[in-house]
């Protein structure tokens, strides 16, 4: 069971793929969401099915005629933020049941207040394709993301429950150069204010039952629903069939979305105009620690996928590795 929540690795990148494989096989997942909008279900990302469902047109030229037309009605023509800019991709109707809701819910945050780039990255497609993503390879690490994580690390000491920042100055005296990827702003302190986070909670029940919701993900897009998704574990796995036997039961986790305090897990970064405002500030110090790099989610306060993680880890490295910064 992912205690992280779903990550599903995809990539385009080949470097990337080649790199990570060394560590792990990957299963042929593909990730095919499904949104529930108080009960009625539609197929992700937003493709012909979806269409289909919301308006009951046929062909691609309606689709797209459709979402025009909704669009025009909405008078966009510039998407300043998320709402306009998911009203311009698939209309007024999607946005109110599939996009709204769940973003609201994800963020905290209006979607008139949150930056377009969010939504640009789910695919909108005139075909009838229910992968979620738009990539050339894509799965799950067979055994697990912990083993792969343990022979990446093979041969190199690491020292587990160790606060960094608490013992700084310590573990600083054992290298020359440092690579940090806590949170940018816990680093300095937060001498300059406290940048903003969204948390996320998990909710696991082991059910008496083979199959609960059919699928490894479901999106519950309504304000009310409290929770964002719910993840049956067992259809990661490639192979597995609703039949009975050893599989009479199953685990699902329901993710709760919660605006981070200090003392909780910090997992996304809140990229809005304040916070981005805030994180150059930061950016400034981190970049004058000559000794420290800043990676990652929190330590570049960025949305990353992992895919974009690792390709960013692998240039760093050899930009080091050949001495320039
Ligand atoms: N999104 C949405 N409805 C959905 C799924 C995603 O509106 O059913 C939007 C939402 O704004 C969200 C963004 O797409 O913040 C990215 O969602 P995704 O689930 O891909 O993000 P993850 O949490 O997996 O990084």
């Amino acid at each position: 069971m992912h205690k992280y929540g779903a990550h599903i690795f995809h990539t385009n990148n080949k470097k990337v793929w080649a790199y990570i494989t060394q560590f792990a096989e990957f299963n042929r997942f593909t990730n095919s969401p499904i949104a529930n909008y108080h009960g009625e279900l539609y197929s992700l990302p937003f493709n012909m099915y979806t269409f289909n469902k919301m308006w009951g047109v046929v062909t691609p030229e309606e689709a797209a005629a459709k979402i025009e037309e909704q669009k025009k009605a909405a008078g966009i023509t510039e998407p300043g933020n998320l709402e306009e800019q998911a009203i311009s991709l698939v209309g007024t109707d999607i946005y109110e049941k599939l996009i709204k809701g769940y973003t609201e819910k994800q963020w905290g945050r209006p979607c008139r207040e949150l930056p377009a780039f969010i939504i640009k990255r789910l695919p909108v497609r005139l075909t009838y394709d229910n992968n979620y993503f738009n990539a050339l390879y894509q799965g799950i690490p067979m055994s697990g993301y912990t083993k792969m994580m343990g022979k990446l690390l093979e041969g190199i000491e690491v020292r587990l429950s160790t606060d960094y920042l608490e013992n700084k100055e310590r573990l600083d005296s054992l290298a020359e150069k440092i690579i940090y990827t806590g949170p940018v702003d816990a680093y300095f302190g937060y001498r300059l204010g406290t940048l903003e986070y969204r948390s996320v909670r998990f909710e696991t029940e082991v059910l008496d039952e083979p199959n609960f919701q059919g699928n490894a993900a479901v999106n519950y897009t309504d304000r009310e629903t409290p929770w964002i998704r719910i993840i049956e574990h067992k259809w990661f796995e490639f192979g597995r069939d609703d039949q009975g036997g050893e599989l009479e039961k199953t685990v699902i986790s329901r993710e709760y979305s919660s605006e981070w305090k200090k003392g909780d897990e910090p997992y996304y970064p809140v990229n809005d105009e304040k916070n981005g405002r805030l994180y150059a500030q930061y950016k400034e110090l981190a970049d004058r620690e000559e000794r420290v790099l800043f990676g990652g989610h929190l330590g570049e306060y960025k949305y990353y996928d992992m895919d974009a993680v690792i390709a960013s880890a692998l240039d760093r490295a050899e930009a080091e590795l050949e001495g320039r910064r």
